[in-house]
C-alpha cells in the first residue's frame, strides 16, 4: 500500500503524508509536498520551497510560512540545509532552530542530512527527483532527513544518518524506521555508464549480490545506446538494508515525480529550470 497518502482536504495545498508513523510518536508529522498551493510564478509555480533556484524569495517566504502554518508549526522553526549531494549530517539542537528559514546564509551550509530529537522544529529539505528519504527512531523520538540524489546514493548517506543516530542519540538500528519518498521513478530514470560505473562500486562496497539486484530490480534497458534504467528508490533500499535496517521497517513510494508534472516539480521533465518540492519531518509538543 502506498505509505504517502495524498491529502487533497485542502485543494489549495496538497500534500503527500506518511500516515503509518503518526502513531509511532505522538505529534509526529512527515510528508512531501506537492507543487500547488503557493504564490511562485512560472517556471516556479506554484509552491517553491526553495530558494536557490532563482524564484523570488519573498514567494519562497510565504510559500515556507504557509506549509509551516497547515503543518501546525510555528514558521520559525523551519530548519534546513544547503544542500551540494555529499553525505555530511547536521545535529540540530535546540539553539538551531530556524536556521535557514529566511535565507540561504543561516542554513546548515553543505548538509544533506539532518537529524534532531528536539521537538518543535521542523525539519526540511528540497527536491525535483533527488530522493526523500525519512528516519525516525520511536523509543528515543530522533528524527531525520535525508537528501540522497544518485551522488548521496552512491556515497551512502543513508549510512552517514543512521551512524550519527545511533552516535548522538543512542537508538539503535533495528529499531530505526526508514521512509523512501516521492523521486523519480525507474520509469524515466535514465543514466550513463559513468553513473552506472558509480553505483555499482556502491553495490559491491556494500557486498549487494547479483540475487540482491534481480530481487530489487535495480537495472532495467534502455531504449538508448550506452544507458541503463535506474531504479534509485530500490537502490536506497537495498543500501538502508545492509546498513541493518529491517526490511519490514522501510517505507517505499511508488510516486514518480517524473510522471506528473502536474503534481511534482521534476528537474528532468522541466528541463533543469523549476522549483522544489520540500520533505518534512517534525514533532509537536502540546
Ligand atoms: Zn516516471
Amino acid at each position: 500500500m502506498e505509505p504517502f497518502v495524498r491529502n487533497p482536504m485542502n485543494q489549495t495545498q496538497e500534500r503527500f503524508e506518511l500516515e503509518g508513523w503518526i502513531h509511532l510518536v505522538p505529534g509526529l508529522t512527515a510528508g512531501f509536498t506537492s507543487r500547488s498551493g503557493g504564490i511562485s510564478e512560472p517556471p516556479y509555480d506554484s509552491f517553491n520551497l526553495a530558494y536557490h533556484v532563482g524564484d523570488s524569495p519573498q514567494h519562497v517566504l510565504e510559500n515556507r510560512r504557509r506549509l509551516a502554518e497547515t503543518l501546525g508549526f510555528n514558521p520559525e522553526t523551519w530548519t534546513c540545509g544547503e544542500q551540494v549531494h555529499d553525505t555530511k549530517i547536521a545535529v540540530v539542537r535546540k539553539n538551531d532552530r530556524g536556521k535557514g528559514y529566511a535565507d540561504r546564509s543561516s542554513a546548515f551550509q553543505d548538509m544533506d542530512g539532518l537529524v534532531t530529537n528536539e521537538p518543535d522544529v521542523l525539519l526540511t529539505s528540497f527536491y525535483a527527483d533527488c530522493v526523500p528519504l525519512y528516519f525516525l527512531d520511536p523509543r528515543n523520538k530522533v528524527i531525520g532527513l535525508a537528501h540522497a540524489g544518485w551522488k548521496g546514493t552512491v556515497k551512502l548517506i543513508s549510512h552517514a544518518i543512521i551512524d550519527t543516530m545511533e552516535r548522538e542519540f543512542s537508538s539503535n538500528r533495528a529499531e530505526i524506521r526508514t521512509a523512501i519518498g516521492p523521486s523519480i521513478g525507474q520509469c524515466c530514470y535514465e543514466v550513463d555508464e559513468m553513473v552506472m560505473g558509480k553505483v555499482r562500486e556502491a553495490v559491491e562496497t556494500i557486498g549487494a549480490t547479483q540475487a540482491d539486484y534481480e530481487a530489487h530490480s535495480l537495472f532495467a534497458p534502455s531504449q538508448h545506446d550506452g544507458k541503463t534504467m535506474l531504479n534509485l528508490k530500490e537502490l536506497n533500499r537495498i543500501i538502508m538494508i545492509k546498513a541493518g535496517i529491517l526490511p519490514t521497517h522501510i517505507e517505499c513510494t511508488t510516486w514518480c515525480t517524473s510522471c506528473h508534472p502536474e503534481l511534482f516539480f521534476s528537474y528532468r521533465k522541466q528541463n533543469g529550470v523549476t522549483g522544489r518540492m520540500a520533505s518534512w519531518i517534525g514533532r509537536k509538543v502540546r
